[in-house]
């Protein structure tokens, strides 16, 4: 996906633009967290980057630095606070079609809080 494309009324966006709620979970000055709506494990959190961004290969190819830096700076610190880094997680993201992304805003899932199991099972 190329930003020409990015939707400005993904929910994703909406939720950014304080539209709709979210469960804040933390923020930075480029990123911010909020829990999943439909969490498929105990802990299971979403992390997006408050600009315009459709996937990971828009974000990785057009964000600044800095930006890149504050979000996985922020998933870091998630892991900590969340105790996630002491029994382990997960880090997953959609990007694009085959993969089933349904928000066309970048995010990561950060999944935890039980053993996984296979990723693919
Ligand atoms: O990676 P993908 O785009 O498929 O995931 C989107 C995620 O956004 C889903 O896990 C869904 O539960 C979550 N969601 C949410 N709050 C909303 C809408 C979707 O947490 N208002």
């Amino acid at each position: 996906m190329s930003n020409a494309q990015y939707d400005p009324n993904n929910v994703f966006a909406r939720i950014l633009r304080g539209e709709i709620p979210a469960e804040r979970v933390c923020d930075s000055k480029h990123s911010f967290a909020f829990y999943d709506i439909s969490p498929a494990a105990p802990v299971h959190i979403l992390v997006v980057p408050r600009g315009a961004y459709t996937d990971f290969h828009d974000f990785t190819s057009r964000a600044s630095n800095d930006e890149i830096l504050d979000f996985w700076k922020l998933v870091d610190k998630i892991s900590a606070e969340h105790s996630l880094i002491h029994h382990g997680f997960r880090i997953i993201s959609n990007i694009g079609p085959d993969s089933g992304q349904e928000v066309p805003h970048f995010h990561i899932h950060m999944l935890g809080g039980k053993a996984l199991g296979p990723l693919l099972s």
